[in-house]
């Protein structure tokens, strides 16, 4: 940091952006301060419950096209990121094997539907491809042998969301940074005020996520549910959507053989746990993919609250002494690069800032 930059800058809230952005800033040199309201491992952020896919394709069709946009840069900006984390796990943070959408033979026509939806929202995509049912069991040869066809998203990743959220931690606590947990906070410009008093920086940052929710902001929590089980019978290269006329589950491999599964996007704030209905339905659709998941156990049924703003796209507003930045939705991990990079561009006073015109248009 310069000397005309912000040194001392405060962080209000732990989660995904919070403990991305204290990582690149103090990289770049300035002095930070994150503050959580609940524990810091584990952690109560949304991007503690996520699946952690990184799939720009498989979101254009129900996105902006500027979410698309940012989530090309992700596929680049997170390997490079990533690689300056020192974390001693055997098991990589990333991985780019593509992702794999299937459908029952009943319902492929909501496969032809999605690969429609694809040219119409990006005209000329790329990095996809059908694959038959041979090449979807050398794909992956443990789902269930009925898949006559799929699409391949080539290019699409997923992020293990819980090691990372740890490993940058850590990271942050090595690097000097100081790091206070179970402390909400209010934020002001240039102020942080806890419950016990009122501390001052050079800039604030609001990260809080559904925290920072308040009448003016119309911020609204937008409710996932997921299911988290663990079994050795299956094995899973990459995440595997599947498309269904009245849902579409995800399934994504975790490390020390579990697995993600989602399928729930409910325009509700209501934090109470799944339901019989949504566990029965992904339980029974998850069984479908493959008879092997019949002894899984399930280790975890996990409910959160994705932050959105009414037209679902990021936002970044910045006033002198304070910085906020929300609404990432259900692409935190997508988003998360463009934003952060915005943000560190803003603060360093470069000439130029990624994503200025989308993440500042209303
Ligand atoms: C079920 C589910 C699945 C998802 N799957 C994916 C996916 O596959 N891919 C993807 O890209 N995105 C996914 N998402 C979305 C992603 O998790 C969010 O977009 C992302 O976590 C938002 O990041 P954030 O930092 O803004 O908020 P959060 O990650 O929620 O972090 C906010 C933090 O602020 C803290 N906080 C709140 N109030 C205060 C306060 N007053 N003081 C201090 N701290 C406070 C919170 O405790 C929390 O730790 C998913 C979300 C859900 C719920």
């Amino acid at each position: 940091m310069n000397s005309k930059q912000p040194n001392s800058i405060a962080i209000a809230g732990a989660g995904l952006l919070g403990r991305l952005l204290a990582w690149r800033l103090l990289r770049a040199g300035a002095r930070v301060t994150l503050y959580e309201a609940g524990a810091l491992s584990p952690s109560p952020a949304a991007a503690f419950t996520a699946a952690g896919m990184i799939s720009p394709l498989s979101e254009a069709v129900v996105s902006e096209y500027a979410v698309y946009e940012m989530g090309l840069f992700a596929l680049r900006q997170w390997p490079q990121w990533l690689s300056e984390l020192h974390h001693p796990s055997l098991t990589p943070l990333f991985s780019q094997r593509g992702s794999l959408v299937v459908a029952h033979p009943q319902d492929v026509s909501e496969l032809q539907q999605f690969a429609q939806e694809l040219h119409f929202v990006l005209q000329k995509p790329v990095g996809y491809r059908w694959v038959t049912r041979e090449e979807i069991r050398q794909l992956e040869p443990d789902l269930h042998e009925g898949f006559h066809n799929g699409l391949l998203l080539e290019d699409e990743g997923h992020i293990d969301n819980r090691q990372l959220l740890d490993v940058l931690l850590n990271e942050i606590r090595t690097s000097g940074g100081e790091c206070i947990e179970h402390c909400p906070v209010t934020v002001s410009a240039h102020t942080i005020t806890t419950k016990t008093d009122q501390r001052t920086y050079d800039l604030v940052i609001d990260c809080r996520g559904m925290g920072a929710k308040n009448p003016a902001n119309q911020l609204r929590g937008v409710r996932g549910e997921t299911l988290h089980v663990e079994t050795r019978e299956i094995t899973l290269q990459r995440p595997v959507r599947l498309m269904h006329p009245r849902y579409q589950l995800y399934i994504v491999p975790k490390p020390d053989h579990r697995f993600v599964i989602g399928a729930t996007q409910i325009e509700s704030e209501d934090r109470s746990p799944v339901t019989l209905q949504s566990s029965l339905e992904l339980s029974s659709a998850l069984y479908t993919l493959s008879p092997a998941f019949a002894e899984a156990r399930i280790l975890e049924l996990g409910v959160n609250l994705r932050p959105a703003f009414m037209d679902n796209m990021p936002k970044v507003d910045s006033q002198p002494g304070l910085m906020c930045a929300n609404g990432l939705f259900r692409h935190g991990f997508l988003l998360a690069p463009a934003v952060v990079s915005y943000i560190v561009a803003c603060i360093q006073d470069t000439s130029e800032k990624p994503f200025q015109s989308i993440l500042t248009a209303r």
